[in-house]
């Protein structure tokens, strides 16, 4: 079967046999990417119209427990100058972004049990209190399920959780011994029991992902039906055991992001920070590939270059302002609005939300 007919039979079944999954990702051309991308930019304009959710950042803390092979702030890197924001200064940047239309907050850190569920819940019910109006996302790595639950009935809306590869053997190539694959995906399957808006994602590129690899993510994705999906090209760091490892390729996350508005319509799907630090377009480009969401930067100035996962990130000296109403001229390049909305999933019952 032709590959432009895979493309046609996922966006009318919304789903692909493993086979046929790795033949579209064993043989895709430009031309095939760009029949997946008309019809993905389709789907998302009939879900979405041409409105771009934003979410503000706040990259609170870059101290970690974990050593992933790939990532920038892991505990070996000894080369990272580490910081911790404290309440009042998360709490600044929410309040500053409230002011450049942002009504969606992603609290991000490496995993620093500085931060304990107690105070984590304080810092979300404060945001929450003095924005009533906005969703807050946590991103903080894995918990207990009593504490997701607890963070939950504090007030946070989403948590971001990337399964990272839903290939348990790919998995133990990324990280160390000591991380488990299978817990990251029990955090998921807790997350999404309790209630948040969930997402997952995967790296595109990873070291020694195979296409067995990604098309395993796509039935992951399938079947777990994240409410998010952020995925972005792996980027080495200078500092990391895949310091040599190449990056994964720009082609191929487009042709994802294009694949998974197939799969799943209704999913918000950003456009992410990695991608455009690959191509100086790349998150414009990921919108035309049927992204909807993009995440500026809200964190303060003098910390953004110490949250460096992967080498090269883009928006580490702008002020938020700028990263603000750079992403709104990138939208408006091309045709696109950014929106003062929370821009929460579809699914979300706002009637039976306590909050
Ligand atoms: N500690 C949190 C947040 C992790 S950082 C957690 O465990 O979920 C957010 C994401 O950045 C990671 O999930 C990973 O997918 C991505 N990332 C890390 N290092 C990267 C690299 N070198 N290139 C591209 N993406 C990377």
């Amino acid at each position: 079967m032709k590959n432009t007919e895979l493309i046609d039979i996922l966006e009318k079944d919304r789903h692909l046999e493993r086979e046929q999954w790795i033949q579209l990702f064993e043989t895709y051309t430009d031309k095939d990417r760009e029949y997946a991308a008309a019809k993905a930019r389709e789907t998302a304009v009939s879900q979405f119209g041409k409105s771009i959710f934003i979410r503000g950042i706040v990259e609170f803390s870059n101290v970690c427990k974990n050593d992933c092979y790939y990532c920038g702030i892991r505990k070996s890197n000894a080369d990272c100058d580490r910081y911790r924001l404290s309440k009042e200064q998360i709490l600044d940047c929410c309040d500053a972004g409230y002011e450049y239309g942002f009504r969606t907050f992603v609290l991000q850190s490496g995993e620093d049990k500085s931060y304990t569920t107690d105070k984590l819940c304080e810092i979300v019910s404060d945001i929450k209190k003095a924005h009533p109006d906005c969703a807050v996302t946590l991103s903080v790595g894995e918990l207990s399920y009593d504490d997701y639950k607890r963070l939950f009935e504090a007030g946070a809306d989403r948590y971001l959780l990337r399964h990272e590869t839903a290939s348990e053997e790919h998995y133990k190539k990324l990280h160390p011994a000591q991380m488990s694959w299978e817990h990251r995906m029990k955090c998921l399957e807790q997350l999404k029991q309790i209630g948040y808006q969930t997402g997952c994602g995967m790296m595109v590129g990873s070291p020694f992902q195979t296409v067995g690899n990604i098309a395993d993510d796509m039935l992951f994705l399938e079947r777990f039906k994240p409410e998010m999906i952020g995925m972005g090209p792996f980027i080495p760091h200078k500092d990391t055991p895949f310091k040599d490892k190449p990056a994964g390729s720009y082609e191929l996350t487009l042709f994802l992001i294009s694949l998974c508005r197939l799969m799943l319509p209704d999913c918000l799907i950003p456009a992410t920070t990695a991608l455009g630090t690959i191509r100086p377009d790349g998150r414009e480009k990921g919108v035309l590939a049927g992204a909807n969401v993009v995440m500026p930067n809200l964190s303060p100035m003098d910390v953004r270059k110490k949250y460096l996962l992967y080498d090269g990130k883009i928006c580490t000296g702008d002020e938020s302002a700028q990263c603000r109403a750079c992403l709104e001229r990138r939208m408006e390049s091309i045709g696109y609005k950014v929106e003062i909305t929370r821009g929460d999933h579809k699914s979300y019952d706002k009637d039976s939300s306590l909050r």
